[in-house]
């Protein structure tokens, strides 16, 4: 018998959202099964979609290809996620097959059916799970697994840093595998490698064997490997960073997103899913729990669950679940603000935190500094003339890295030897402004070259950058260095801050936070109170040393919300303040926004096509009476340059979309890509090179 197929291939990014190609089959093929097809001159692997008996009426059924092979080793993938697939294609303006095919692991599209069947049967064992007990929970602990158990979510954990939530999650866990035989659980963290840890204590707690791992530092191998574990149900566990929302688990039965405000759950290219929000959606779709979890929630997941108002209304879709205190008698750490308009001109580190940093490490504990820069310094500058390390390709400056003598372009990577002089005017008295990492590093080596450790050794300070950390093994090691004690102070960026249980740490700096606070991209408070409350979390996790221990803040503006909330700890003052102004400008959660991108070697080209593609929307939206009341439901902003206008010479324009409405939002963004084919094929557009959508954008 022959039927006919529609298939998920990998089409081109902007082919039409929702396209299935068709083929005919003269083998049995079920709904989710993999297959081998013809696509132009090539074979290529597709998911069946959808199955008919009828031949489609629009082509002529000779002119269909036809199915080339089945890979009838691997069970259909489960309706539930290509239904996550097709909301996720959706929602995010791609193709359908594009996000279909790189939700597989890539190796999948490499094996002939003898070797898959040869894989699958390696690996054919049930993976017996054996849980090793953990500590008597808190009262806190109690209650919020309780809630969990009586609701049914989604829920929003907050709970302090040592709070005990990684100790919620393994519970919630070992609980839901002592009661389904079958039952599978996807725990996300933002950076497997940033947390180790983690992975040791999940395996400790439930036998490596029921675990497996899902992140892009995976060899394709051990992608597949993992990836056929969970499909088949053997893998209990999936612990994994935001590409293993797409894992194919049929028994999913709890997904932890933990640190769900973490921005490394939005994925940055192709389709620009924000993983977190997928785990909702997943959730509902597979009848699983979600939780999730952080100290610092992202406003959007605070405010869905905010409580109900008086009368049992307004209030959220979210459970809020709380644990305020931290386990055992560990105390939070004292923060302590340094007024810096009060110090000397250019004072980089001021005296009383130099002083503070020098006891520390003659006590034998460690310090931890922070400034979100790297490199020496952020330019080079010539006194004469004016002239700046500018990037020749990028709207930025290139920066100075001290150690190899180079100017870096941390946007294209242009990379240049450091000149000896002004290569405009001639003079040879070029100095660097601002400071990074390099430079607080050597700097931090002058203030401290008299202290001595316990020991009687001299101190020692490492840094942990993007730069210190570019060879494979590089950030373990030096990681290993601090958690050993061989290292009394540590440089870094942000990286530093995330996760790690440093124990020895009691005091952590941020040594010049306040470009945050004036940012053009709204988020960046938001995004700056997380990271130091993340920082704070990091001091003091040994409760003897949590006492004495201090989070430094150097500013020029003590008195600002952010800090005096940070002083208090109190997130849900932060919390509340940015909600406030948030609303009165109708930014998001209260509205919802989406960005079109365009990219052109002119600017003037990159917003010609958005200008146009938003005139033609308006146009025919108002034209038609069944549209036409969209039209006032969303703002649709003029383009204007992004804030990096340029990099590797292509100008970047954007054009914003904003709705109160997500549904209204949706609609808007359904029409505007039809309107942009139309648009993009006119001459005057030709010099576009591409255009991107970008829905519930993290950075404006
Ligand atoms: P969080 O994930 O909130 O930062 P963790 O789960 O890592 O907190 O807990 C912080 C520390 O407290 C860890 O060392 C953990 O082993 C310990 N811990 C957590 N829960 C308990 C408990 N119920 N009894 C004893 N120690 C606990
Ligand atoms: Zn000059
Ligand atoms: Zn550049």
């Amino acid at each position: 018998m022959l039927v006919w197929i529609d298939i998920a291939v990998p089409t081109p990014a902007h082919s039409p959202v929702g396209g299935v190609l068709t083929y005919r089959s003269p083998l049995g093929v079920q709904a989710g099964q993999l297959v081998r097809v013809p696509l132009g001159k090539r074979e290529v692997l597709g998911v069946v979609w959808a199955i008919h008996d009828q031949a489609p009426t629009q082509i002529s059924a000779e002119s269909l290809r036809e199915v080339t092979g089945v890979l009838d080793g691997l069970s259909p993938l489960h309706d539930t996620w290509r239904q996550l697939v097709q909301f996720s294609a959706q929602y995010y303006q791609r193709a359908l097959g594009e996000v279909a095919l790189s939700a597989l692991p890539p190796q999948l599209r490499e094996l002939s059916n003898e070797q898959l069947v040869r894989r699958l049967k390696k690996q054919n064992t049930e993976r017996a799970v054996h849980t090793t007990p953990g500590p008597a929970l808190s009262q806190e602990q109690s209650t919020v697994l309780a809630q969990m158990a009586s609701g049914t979510g989604p829920f929003l954990l907050f709970g302090s840093t040592g709070s005990g939530k990684t100790e919620v999650y393994l519970k919630a866990v070992e609980r839901m595998l002592a009661t389904d035989p079958q039952a599978q659980a996807l725990l996300m963290v933002p950076e497997i490698n940033l947390t180790p840890q983690l992975e040791e204590r999940v395996r400790a707690r439930f036998g490596s064997e029921a675990v497996v791992s899902m992140h892009s530092g995976m060899t394709p191998a051990q992608r597949l490997k993992g990836w056929l574990a969970a499909h088949a149900g053997h893998a209990r566990i999936v612990l994994g960073t935001r590409m293993a929302i797409f894992a194919s688990m049929p028994h999913l039965k709890l997904i932890v997103v933990d640190e769900e405000h973490d921005p490394s759950y939005k994925q940055q290219e192709g389709a620009r899913y924000s993983a977190r929000d997928l785990a909702v959606y997943r959730g509902k779709l597979q009848n699983a729990q979600v939780l999730l979890a952080s100290a610092t929630p992202s406003l959007e997941s605070w405010h869905l669950s905010r409580p109900a108002d008086a009368e049992g209304l307004n209030g959220g879709r979210y459970q809020r679940l709380l644990m305020p205190s931290r386990i055992g008698t560990a105390l939070l750490p004292k923060v302590r603000r340094v007024d810096m308009n009060k110090q000397p001109r250019r004072t980089v580190l001021s005296a009383p935190l130099v002083a503070a940093i020098q006891e520390r490490v003659e006590r034998g504990e460690q310090c931890m500094l922070l400034l979100n820069r790297r490199g020496y310094a952020p330019v080079l500058h010539c006194a004469d003339c004016g002239w700046k390390s500018e990037c020749k390709h990028c709207s930025a400056f290139r920066v100075f890295h001290k150690i190899d003598r180079t100017l870096r372009c941390h946007h294209c990577g242009l990379t240049e030897r450091v000149p000896r002089a002004c290569p405009e005017c001639g003079n040879a008295d070029i100095a660097p402004i601002g400071r990074g990492t390099e430079q607080l590093e050597e700097h931090l080596g002058e203030l401290l070259a008299h202290v001595l450790r316990p020991d009687g050794t001299p101190v020692r300070i490492a840094r942990i950058d993007a730069d210190s950390t570019r060879l494979k093994g590089a950030l373990e090691s030096q990681l290993a260095q601090v958690h050993s004690g061989e290292v009394d102070v540590l440089v870094g960026t942000q990286m530093i801050a995330k996760g790690h249980d440093f124990r020895r740490i009691t005091l952590v700096a941020a040594v010049n936070p306040d470009t945050a606070l004036f940012s053009s991209d709204f988020r960046a408070p938001e995004r700056l109170f997380a990271l130091l409350m993340q920082a704070a979390g990091r001091a003091g996790r040994d409760a003897t040393q949590s006492a004495t221990s201090e989070m430094w803040v150097q500013t020029f503006h003590p008195q600002h919300t952010l800090f005096e909330a940070l002083k208090k700890h109190d997130y849900p003052a932060f919390a509340a303040s940015e909600l406030t102004e948030r609303t009165a400008a109708d930014l998001p959660p209260i509205s919802h926004q989406a960005l079109l991108r365009a990219d052109a070697r002119t600017q003037e080209t990159a917003q010609g096509l958005l200008n146009a593609a938003r005139e033609a929307l308006q146009a025919q939206l108002s034209a038609d009476p069944s549209t036409a009341d969209l039209v006032p439901q969303v703002n649709v902003y003029p383009a204007v340059p992004m804030s990096m206008q340029r990099v590797a010479d292509v100008e970047r324009a954007q054009m914003l979309l904003e709705s109160p409405s997500r549904m209204a939002l949706q609609k808007m963004l359904w029409h505007l890509h039809g309107v942009l084919h139309q648009v993009r094929s006119q001459p005057e557009h030709k010099g576009v090179i591409r255009w991107l959508v970008d829905v519930d954008p993290q950075t404006i």
